[in-house]
Order: structure tokens, then C-alpha cells, then sequence
């Protein structure tokens, strides 16, 4: 160490280089510290902007669920909960609160008005009565809808209405999708029901048991209404790349049309199954969601099966189709390839979906 010094010292010396060793030594090494230390500051403010306020309207078994599902994405600097029922929606950010500690830093807080989630680029709602043994979520109709017709309207006194995105969860889902377009006033691109991806989601896990293949590597959809008219477009479906009918020839799996029919039961029935076993349905739907702010977040223009309003007056619908999803909401609507049967499905789903909004 002496010796490099000594040698360092002589060098100087000899080269009379004195301010110019110290004017390298501010190039070299001062200059890109400053850089990094600058860079490191923008980047983490930079990062922190990226992340979103969201409130959640409806604390109950799905809004907790969704809740935690929202805070475990990491997307957000700050987390709101509001429902009518305070007590709850207090406990429910103290226990989110202190599971937090263990994940991101998100500020989670429980408000008692609207006022407090100004500045939201997403709102949840998940308010609402929730099915019951046996009952569909069409029966909720009624009930839910002065439900949306109540938060809707305080929702947007309190939102900037130029950039704001409505996901909606209450069911039935795709009429209150139409309802709260037509009370909010947006366009129907940023008002978004989490529509077919949950039972999406339930035909993939059932193919994929039965195919032998991961779920990442199913490609196919349940369009039409979140509820028990929604259909299956096998015609579409493609197990990595391959035609499903290309794949079952090619595996020797045999994917009969009564196993086809069994399937979309049990995708129908899926619900109904959880509610009779746990009274409610939670931690699917809190998947679909924080999915979805993912996609919205992370501006990834992924194709989700999601319920947006198309059309408009007496032709206005909500219905899931495959979509594609970004920063901005829904960016386009796909129409896959369908047979006949499966488009007569498609198109009396809708009819259904039309007959419970003129209900209303
Ligand atoms: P829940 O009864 O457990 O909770 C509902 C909550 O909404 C309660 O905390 C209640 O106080 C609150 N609420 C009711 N009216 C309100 C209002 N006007 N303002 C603020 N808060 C209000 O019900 P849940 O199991 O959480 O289900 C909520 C909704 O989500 C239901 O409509 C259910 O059918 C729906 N859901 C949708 C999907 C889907 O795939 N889209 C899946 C599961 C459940």
C-alpha cells in the first residue's frame, strides 16, 4: 500500500500533474457517482408516480379478497377503503394494514365519505348483496342495481372524470356494467366488468386436468354473460399454438361434445359448488381483478375476456368478449372465430343480458 503510495507520489511529482490527477479523479470518478446518485432518485420518484391510488368500494368477502389481492401486486402507493358498513371497512385496513408490513409500503386507509378517494386512477366496486344457496345472480338484480345507482354517482363527484377507470365486480355483472357507463357518464372503454375472466379461468384449470398441460398453455375463452348463459368458444380454443382438436388428435385425448357439455356445467355450476361450500366466492375473483390492474398498470394490452359496454342506446350491451386491455382500458374488441352454434349462444347470452338491463 506504502509503495503505491510512494509510486503515486513520484509520478506526481515528476509529471507536475497535480491539479490534473484531481481533474481526472472528478471524471472519473465523481461524475458518474453523481450520475447514478441522480438517476437513482428520478428512477425511485419515477417508479413511485407509476404506482396508483385505488379505492375499493365494498369491503365484504370479495372486496377483502380483492384487496388483498391489489396490495400484493405491489401497484400501489396507496390503497382506499370505503363501505357503508365503517366498522368494517376500518378492521378491514388495520389487519391489510399490518400484512403489508410483511410485502410493499402502501398506505391503506378506511374513509367514512367519498371525498377521500379523490386522486383514484382505479375504483373497485364490489358492493352489493351477494348470491345465497341456490340463488342466481340474476336475483340480485333488483338490489344491486339501487346499490351501483348509489355509489356511482358519488363515485364520479369525487374522481377526474378525464382519466379515471371503473372496474365493476357486483353482480349481475354485465348489467351493472351498463348501469354504471350509463350513470358515470364515461366512456365505456374505461368502465370495466371483470366479466368472463374468473369463468375463463375455470375452464382453463378444468382443461388443463383433463389435457395433462399447464394452465399457462390454455388458450381459451367463456364469453358471452358472467352468469348461466355463457358459452364456450371451443372453436377458438388452442392448447400452446395448437388448434384444440389438432391437439386431442395428436395426444390421443378423446374431448367428446358430452365432455364438452360437462365442462361448460361445471364451469356454470362452479360457483354455485363454492357458495354451498363456503357460503361466498372470494379468491378467484380477487385473482381476476389484480389481474387486471396488472394489465391496466403495466400497460400490457393483454386480450382478457373482460364486460365493456358496445353500442349504444337501445343497442348498447355489455358482454364479455375477448378484449384487448391497457393503460387506457379496453383498446379494442375482438371477434373470435366461432361455428354457428356457438354464435347462436353468444347472441342469445346477449339477448339475456339485454332483457335484465330494460328490467331495471
Ligand atoms: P358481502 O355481502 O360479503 O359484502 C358486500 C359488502 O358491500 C358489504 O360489506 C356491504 O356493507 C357493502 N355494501 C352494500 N351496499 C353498499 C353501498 N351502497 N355502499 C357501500 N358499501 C355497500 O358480499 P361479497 O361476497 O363480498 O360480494 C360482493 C359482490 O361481488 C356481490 O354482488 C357478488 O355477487 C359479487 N361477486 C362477483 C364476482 C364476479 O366474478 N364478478 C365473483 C364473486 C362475487
Amino acid at each position: 500500500m506504502t509503495q503505491h503510495m510512494y509510486l503515486l507520489q513520484s509520478l506526481i511529482k515528476k509529471t507536475g500533474c497535480m491539479p490534473r490527477f484531481f481533474t481526472c479523479l472528478f471524471y472519473v470518478c465523481i461524475i458518474p457517482y453523481l450520475i447514478l446518485f441522480f438517476y437513482d432518485i428520478i428512477y425511485h420518484d419515477i417508479n413511485w408516480r407509476e404506482k396508483m391510488k385505488i379505492s375499493i368500494i365494498g369491503l365484504g368477502s370479495v372486496g377483502s379478497a380483492v384487496a388483498t389481492a391489489v396490495k400484493n401486486t405491489g401497484l400501489a402507493h396507496e390503497i382506499v377503503l370505503f363501505d357503508r358498513d365503517g366498522i368494517r371497512a376500518r378492521a378491514a385496513a388495520e389487519d391489510l394494514g399490518h400484512a403489508a408490513a410483511f410485502s410493499y409500503d402502501v398506505k391503506i386507509t378506511a374513509v367514512n365519505n367519498y371525498r377521500a378517494i379523490r386522486g383514484s386512477e382505479i375504483v373497485i366496486i364490489a358492493a352489493g348483496a351477494n348470491q345465497k344457496p341456490g340463488e342466481t345472480r340474476t336475483d340480485l338484480l333488483h338490489a344491486n342495481a339501487n346499490v351501483i345507482g348509489d355509489i356511482v354517482p358519488r363515485v364520479m363527484a369525487n374522481v377526474d372524470s378525464k382519466t379515471v377507470k371503473l372496474i365493476i365486480v357486483t353482480n349481475p355483472l354485465d348489467v351493472m356494467v351498463m348501469l354504471a357507463q350509463k350513470l358515470s357518464g364515461l366512456p365505456a372503454n374505461r368502465v370495466i366488468g371483470t366479466g368472463t375472466m374468473l369463468d375463463s379461468a375455470r375452464l382453463r384449470t378444468i382443461l388443463a386436468r383433463q389435457l395433462s398441460v399447464s394452465t399457462q398453455s390454455i388458450n381459451a375463452y367463456v364469453l358471452g354473460e358472467h352468469g348461466d348463459s355463457s358459452m364456450i368458444n371451443w372453436s377458438s380454443a388452442c392448447i400452446g399454438g395448437i388448434d384444440l382438436n389438432s391437439f386431442c388428435r395428436q395426444t390421443k385425448i378423446s374431448l367428446p361434445a358430452t365432455t364438452r357439455n360437462t365442462i361448460l356445467h361445471r364451469v356454470h355450476n362452479a360457483a354455485y359448488e363454492i357458495i354451498r361450500g363456503r357460503g361466498a366466492t372470494w379468491d378467484g375473483i380477487a385473482g381476476a381483478v389484480a389481474d387486471l390492474i396488472r394489465c391496466i398498470a403495466n400497460d400490457e394490452n393483454r386480450i382478457l375476456t373482460v364486460s365493456t359496454v358496445d353500442g349504444v342506446g337501445t343497442k348498447a350491451l355489455a358482454m364479455s368478449l375477448p378484449r384487448v386491455v391497457g393503460n387506457h382500458g379496453v383498446v379494442a374488441t375482438l371477434m373470435p372465430k366461432m361455428d354457428a352454434t356457438e354464435s347462436a349462444a353468444l347472441r342469445a347470452s346477449g339477448k339475456i343480458i339485454r332483457k335484465n338491463y330494460n328490467s331495471i
